[in-house]
């Protein structure tokens, strides 16, 4: 992929990968300085901070509005970072220029909104400022494209994109389903654009940060977008996936950067396949799981035996025999049945209990 990092600032030493950093909001200027202060010290160059944000509903923190700009401007002044702040509208456009913010970039919520995306694009025609533009909630390619491709037709070259995951109904780990394939996708139909993973919003908690960090390093990602805060638990949003700039430092040490050749990126890019593979036989499980609690309740209402000896010999069989057909061992379909079936007679047992 890209050096995004000369791309956006040219005189700045060319780095992978590219690192954005800091909290989900700006709150108060000492939460932004205290937070600033630790990060630059951990060698993040580019701070991030969300001064007005789009919430799902009303009512809740959404943002401290204008005024957290100025304290944008201080944490630049104090610490040399670049600061970046998220835009939904050609005025937040107008004033984070007018405070001196660095970087801009489009959140999910209105980069699936081309009314909203061009209106940014024109306010930001004829200047050159570094654009970020996040994947829409849901895993639409042709939508993120089209957001980049108003940017580029308004004369925008400094763009990059973030993987931030898609809104998901399945029961997943995830806050947002990766689907590692939808970024893999836009960087072969765009492979001159630089492509930024935001681990936090994927994540969702703060454990799967670092994983999810190497992740996006093995599929050869530019860059990351991470959420970090002073004090995370008191976070006004996103507490729960917030780092320290403490913990943030060592996550990024314990990444391991490797070179980006094409063997290494296909071996990553299947590994992410088997990953997505295993997220849905999980929820697959749970969804079994809850069909065999339900059974439980049935056969407690009706006053049912849990152990049905003749379904199950007949489950068993009937199994065996299709998995010749899909090319796996009729011994193993038999070891994986009698260990989710134990699972299923031990849940329906529990729900069994009055
Ligand atoms: C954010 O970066 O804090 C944010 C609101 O992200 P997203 O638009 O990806 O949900
Ligand atoms: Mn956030």
């Amino acid at each position: 992929m890209n050096d995004p990092e000369s791309l956006f600032f040219p005189e700045t030493a060319a780095r992978r990968p590219l690192l954005i950093a800091g909290p989900c909001s700006a709150e108060t200027e000492e939460q932004l300085l205290t937070t600033a202060r630790a990060l630059a010290a951990a060698g993040v160059g580019i701070f991030r901070a969300g001064v007005w944000k789009p919430r799902t509903k009303p009512g809740g923190f959404e943002g401290v509005g204008a005024r957290g700009l100025a304290w944008l401007a201080r944490v630049k002044a104090q610490t040399g970072m670049r600061t970046a702040t998220e835009v939904a509208t050609a005025s937040h456009v107008r004033a984070a220029l007018r405070a001196g913010i660095d970087l801009l970039w489009i959140g999910a919520r209105t980069s699936a909104n081309p009314f909203a995306v061009q209106e940014i694009a024109d306010a930001l025609a004829g200047t050159d400022t570094p654009v970020l533009v996040k994947n829409p909630l849901s895993p639409d390619l042709e939508l993120w494209i089209g957001a980049i491709e108003r940017l580029r037709n308004a004369g925008l070259r400094r763009i990059a994109a973030v993987h931030r995951g898609f809104t998901t109904c399945e029961a997943t780990l995830y806050r947002n389903a990766p689907q590692w394939s939808v970024p893999i996708e836009l960087h072969r139909r765009m492979p001159e654009l630089p492509l930024l993973c935001d681990p936090s919003h994927i994540g969702g908690q703060r454990e799967l940060v670092a994983p999810l960090c190497q992740q996006a390093m093995d599929l050869g990602f530019d860059g990351l977008m991470i959420e970090a805060h002073c004090r995370p638990a008191e976070a006004w949003s996103d507490s729960a996936q917030q780092l320290t700039p403490e913990a943030l430092d060592g996550v990024l040490r314990g990444l391991t950067i490797r070179d980006r050749n094409p063997e290494n990126e296909h071996l990553a890019q299947l590994r992410a396949e088997i990953d997505r593979a295993d997220d849905e036989l999980l929820a697959l499980l749970a969804r079994r799981m809850e069909i065999a609690r339900r059974i439980g309740r049935f056969k407690r209402l009706h006053a049912m035996p849990v152990l049905q000896p003749a379904r199950y010999d007949e489950l068993l069989a009937r199994r065996a025999s299709e998995a010749v057909r899909l090319r796996m061992d009729p011994a193993f379909i038999r070891t994986l049945l009698r260990a989710v079936h134990g699972e299923s007679v031990r849940q329906q047992l529990e729900e069994d209990r009055p």
